[in-house]
């Protein structure tokens, strides 16, 4: 081997050094292109973790809110639906001015109004004329007067001859005022009792309210069955008291209620269910027998 040929294949060794080397260095900057695409990577990987964490998080809350707004629409539709049914229920059944919370029983309508009429009848109850059927009748002891006292007292505004009304339901004021007073230490109002046909034509002339004087919805007044009781002063716990006492005894088949909203006041017909032994058919009770059975009621007649 010649020293060219040694200093030939030294410079092919080196050569091929320098490339292996050069292609070594080249790799060292492919190695940190790598690692900056891969940090690049993991930085966007990041980001795009965050990104979706915070779309995920605001998806979150906006279908929440997005929830929570239907949610609310639909109660909101919910209670709009709720108030229109109350309202048409309330229109249906009530042929005066109702209003919310109260349960349905004592609202009036044209069939409690009708029933009323029916029972009365088929009680024997005939509709009173005028003033000269009315003092015959009171004459008669076929009516009685309201039994005022410390619990019940009567509109000043009623005229003397109407405050009468039959000894039935004499004795229901005269219970129900008691058991009022006993809870509230003060008196009921009668603001309507006993009316005549003659004088049912002059209130429908006055008030376009007042049902008819004749007919199935002429108004159960016309009988003596039944009184009106002053809701106007009333607390709120006096009303919900009366609902409960009168909602009880309708219940048991003893008195129709329907309350009023724009005259403000329960209209109460009682049957003579309430106190068969007042209710005697026939020839009138004696007076003695009235005294015993509405002692109040008989009082007050005396006094007016
Ligand atoms: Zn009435």
């Amino acid at each position: 081997m010649s020293a060219l040929d040694s200093m030939c294949r030294t410079a092919i060794y080196v050569l091929l050094f320098a490339v292996l080397a050069a292609s070594g260095a080249f790799a060292a900057p492919g190695k940190a292109t790598d690692r900056v695409h891969h940090k690049a990577a993991a930085t966007r990987a990041r980001h795009a973790q965050r990104a979706h964490h915070t779309l995920t998080a605001r998806g979150k809350r906006q279908s929440t809110a997005t929830h929570l707004r239907v949610q609310d629409r639909a109660r909101g539709t919910h209670r709009r639906a709720h108030r229109r049914g109350l309202h048409a229920r309330r229109q249906e059944v009530s042929l005066r001015l109702p209003r919310a919370g109260m349960s349905t029983p004592l609202r009036g309508s044209l069939e409690s109004l009708e029933r009323q009429n029916t029972r009365l009848d088929a009680e024997g109850l005939e509709r009173i004329e005028d003033e000269a059927d009315l003092e015959d009748r009171i004459a008669h002891n076929q009516l009685v007067a309201v039994p005022v006292s410390n619990g019940l007292a009567v509109n000043p505004d009623l005229p003397a001859a109407h405050r009468y009304c039959r000894p039935w339901t004499a004795r229901f004021l005269a219970d129900l005022a008691q058991a009022h007073e006993a809870a509230f230490h003060r008196p009921l109002e009668v603001s309507s009792a006993v009316r005549t046909v003659e004088y049912q034509k002059h209130l429908m002339q006055i008030n376009g309210n007042a049902a008819p004087a004749e007919g199935d919805i002429a108004s159960p007044h016309l009988t003596g069955a039944t009184v009106d009781l002053a809701k106007k002063g009333l607390s709120r716990a006096e009303i919900a008291w009366m609902r409960e006492h009168l909602l009880e005894l309708q219940t048991a088949g003893k008195i129709d209620v329907e309350e009023e909203f724009r005259q403000a006041c329960f209209h109460i017909t009682v049957y003579k269910e309430y106190a068969p032994s007042l209710a005697g058919d026939g020839p009138a009770a004696p007076a003695t027998s009235q005294q015993n059975a509405a002692p109040a009621a008989v009082a007050n007649a005396q006094g007016l």
